[in-house]
């Protein structure tokens, strides 16, 4: 059904379903003694930019894709998500130490700053033959830290198709040479920061009005419902905290489908949700001037459609084919629609229904199979620990001895 819904070969697609293999996995990382698999489910229902995408989404947790999907259609009543990806620049760290004179030391890299940028053009042949490569160098002053004060160089480096943290760590080891000896200073860490602010994607769509009603709930009621739970999240850490795990509940199953970085992401997340001083919502939610429900999402996001496990990770690979992205920022695009998509989810899960119901009954075959329900039984059992509603693993175990006990 995939391959005929995308046109992608199946041949193309077989290792969504075979996943990696022992040997692949003994290339990728050291001490391997096997593979853990996770599910892959598909996201159904995305338009991202008027395209329709499906989304493959690695997750362990029940409700995740059946939430986003969801969302998705009720988005896609409203032209689906609107999204936009920057360039993909990052930001490589060189920390100065040992300079007399900070204020000094500064004036001198800025100074010579066209030089060390055109050195660092020639760091990465493949990458500068792509247009991509550096950018520009930023010097900021660290006045006080455990060890007194120092220097940070940034450089910021396009990494076109790329995650980029090797590229610019690269490009920072090989800079930092140039660097001491104009300084005179001592270059000591040399490494890419995952507060990847200058590579801010962002996602928004508009939830019709009339879409929004269910059951009890008028749409009115839902679409309020949903800012407020938001406004706590958007005023209070203990719930953004929590808000973001909604978000990131879509975005890192995205984002460990196709073969990346999810720490690195998931850093990127936090940081910036904190970038006040105060941590916060990634995502905001009003209403437009006809009523609509309207929401925002906005993060780093540094993923690639090259380099890392992309290319090395069979499904990673199946994955990409998949959602027909052609490069870093369109994949960056899907994801952050998928993390909007599921903050919908939750949010209006939470301010109508509860979050238990939905995902209760999806949560029940999970408990169903831990207490040792086969086959048919899985299904059975999680109907009648719903029915009961007792989805606990005791009463779980307790139901199928008694239906063991009766054959
Ligand atoms: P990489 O080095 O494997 O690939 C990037 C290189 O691919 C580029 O330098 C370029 O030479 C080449 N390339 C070919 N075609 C390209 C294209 N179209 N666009 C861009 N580059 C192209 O990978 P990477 O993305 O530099 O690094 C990602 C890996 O680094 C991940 O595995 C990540 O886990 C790891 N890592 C992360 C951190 C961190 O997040 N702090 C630190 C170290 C390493």
């Amino acid at each position: 059904m995939l391959a005929n819904e995308s046109g992608v070969p199946l041949d193309d697609l077989q290792a969504l379903q075979e996943g990696l293999r022992l040997d692949q996995a003994d290339r990728m990382i050291e001490n391997v003694a096997g593979v853990h698999a996770l599910p892959l489910g598909i996201g159904l229902n995305f338009v991202v930019n008027g395209k329709d995408v499906l989304v493959p989404m690695v997750v362990e947790e029940p409700s995740v894709v059946a939430g986003a999907s969801f969302m998705a259609k009720l988005a896609r009543e409203g032209g689906g998500f609107r999204t936009q990806a920057p360039d993909p620049v990052m930001i490589g760290q060189m920390q100065v130490l040992d300079l007399s004179d900070l204020h000094n030391a500064r004036d001198i890299i800025l100074a010579n700053s066209e030089d060390l940028l055109a050195e660092a053009g020639k760091i990465d042949p493949v990458l500068s033959s792509l247009g991509g490569g550096p950018r520009g160098l930023e010097v900021r002053i660290i006045e006080e830290s455990p060890i007194g004060g120092f220097l940070v160089l940034h450089l910021l480096y396009d990494v076109r198709d790329a995650m980029g943290a090797n590229a610019v760590n690269t490009a920072c080891e090989r800079l930092a040479p140039e660097v001491e000896q104009l300084t005179g200073g001592r270059v000591h860490l040399r490494i890419l920061s995952n507060l990847a602010d200058r590579r801010i994607a962002r996602a928004a769509c508009t939830i019709p009005l009339r879409v929004l009603a269910f059951e009890e709930f008028s749409a009115e009621e839902v679409r309020d419902g949903v800012i407020e739970a938001w406004a706590f999240a958007a005023a209070d850490p203990y719930r953004a905290a929590t808000h973001n795990k909604g978000i990131m509940n879509g975005v890192d199953a995205v984002v460990i489908a196709t073969g990346n970085d999810w720490r690195a992401v998931e850093a990127g997340a936090h940081a910036y949700a904190a970038r006040s001083g105060r941590y916060t919502s990634l995502s905001n939610w009003g209403k437009d001037s006809d009523g609509n429900l309207v929401g925002e999402l906005e993060m780093p996001m540094a993923v690639g459609i090259v380099g890392g496990a992309t290319k090395v990770h069979p499904t990673a690979k199946a994955s990409l084919k998949l959602m027909g992205v052609g490069t870093a920022g369109e994949l960056a695009e899907v994801i952050l629609a998928v993390g909007l998509a599921q903050n919908l989810a939750a949010l209006r899960a939470l301010a109508t229904e509860g979050i238990q119901r939905g995902h209760m009954g999806l949560h029940a075959r999970q408990v169903a199979t831990a207490a040792g329900a086969m086959g048919d039984e899985v299904e059975h059992l999680a109907a009648e620990l719903v029915k009961q509603r007792a989805v606990r693993i005791d009463r779980a175990e307790e139901i199928l001895k008694e239906w063991r006990k009766n054959g």
